[in-house]
């Protein structure tokens, strides 16, 4: 077998950002060695070997990976992820993944105070080297890319699952898939209990929550699939932030035990590494790093929910005064977050 490497060269000389960060990726997994031999696409020269690789195959993107196996068969890759995932599954194991440690209440009160003016991929960097895999984070908003791309730079191992409601927005459902795609891992989509979901559909319709309220829907929806979600995990990433709700989140902590939650060992900690950001970074950082984001932001949305329960805030109105609006805001959370903050 051998694995071929296909990077751009571009016209002054440098190769291009993303073939650089995939090299990076796969020097801190420690596998960068089982590279058999890297071709370079010169730009501008459609007879350099790379560019002609990438013709033969009909690639249009760099870097691009190509595995020749010993009966001829070639297979390409255009993402680096699913590359060394499915070829180089030898890279070694977090420390955690390995041993299982587990910390203390004083141990994360300490990691807290040591992390909590740390940019956010140091603290997501320090939390899939404790966890590995055992870390997930939750995907919904645009919050959460952020944290995908900067997870995936780390070139560390991590886990995502996203809450599928059933009422989410069609361009929600295609951004998810985009997601999932772009960066080539693996998303776990958490539907509701059946049956639960069943009974209350039958007993309350499917419009109740404008009229007693969202906490029972979304007992259902969200946060059952959440509990249950979170029992595979011995810890979570969200993208909460502070300036979201400074009556519920004013106080949120980088790093703390979740004491709303339980995860696979019993106590599951939560790590919110953009408590100290505001929009604006979220917004200056999915631009600049050409991170793909929910087409509905383009509509005025701002924090996206399911379907029925949101809309684009009015000028002048907070960011989540799209969320359950006809609602009191001490009473628009979903109750995913709800025992931390309160
Ligand atoms: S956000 Fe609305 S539709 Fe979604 S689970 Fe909550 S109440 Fe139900």
């Amino acid at each position: 077998m051998k694995r071929i490497m296909v990077k751009k060269r571009l016209l002054d000389g440098r190769a291009c950002e993303k073939c650089i960060q995939a090299e990076e990726l796969l020097r801190q997994r420690g596998v960068w060695e089982q590279i058999d031999e890297v071709v370079w696409a010169e730009e501008g020269d459609a007879n350099s070997p790379g560019m002609v690789l990438a013709a033969r195959h009909g690639v249009s993107v760099a870097p691009f990976f190509i595995v020749e196996e010993d009966d001829g068969s070639e297979k390409i890759y255009k993402s680096a992820l699913l590359f060394l995932r499915e070829q180089l599954s030898d890279a070694p194991k977090t420390s955690n993944e390995t041993d299982g440690k587990s910390f203390s209440m004083e141990d994360l009160h300490s990691f807290e105070q040591q992390y909590a003016s740390r940019p956010p991929k140091e603290i997501i960097t320090w939390a899939l080297q404790q966890y590995g895999k055992d870390c997930a984070i939750a995907f919904s908003g645009a919050e959460d890319v952020v944290l995908i791309d900067m997870a995936v730079r780390t070139g560390l191992p991590f886990s995502v699952f996203c809450l599928d409601t059933g009422r989410l927005h069609p361009e929600t459902y295609q951004f998810l898939e985009r997601v999932r795609t772009h960066y080539g891992i693996e998303i776990s989509m958490m539907s509701p209990d059946t049956t639960a979901l069943q009974n209350f559909v039958q007993k309350k319709g499917l419009f109740s929550f404008f009229e007693d309220g969202h906490k029972e829907c979304c007992g259902v929806r969200k946060v059952e699939p959440l509990k249950r979600a979170l029992r595979g995990y011995r810890a979570w990433i969200t993208g909460q932030r502070r300036d979201q709700s400074p009556s519920t989140r004013g106080e949120l902590l980088v790093i703390h035990q979740d004491e709303a939650f339980a995860g696979k060992d019993g106590p599951l900690v939560k790590i919110n590494p953009l408590a100290g950001w505001g929009l604006s970074k979220v917004w200056g950082y999915l631009r600049t790093q050409e991170v793909p984001y929910n087409p509905l932001h383009d509509r005025g949305f701002v924090s996206i929910g399911c379907e029925p329960c949101t809309r684009p805030p009015r000028p002048g109105e907070h960011e989540r005064a799209g969320r359950w609006w006809w609602e009191e805001e001490t009473q628009r959370e979903c109750g995913l977050h709800i025992a931390q903050e309160s």
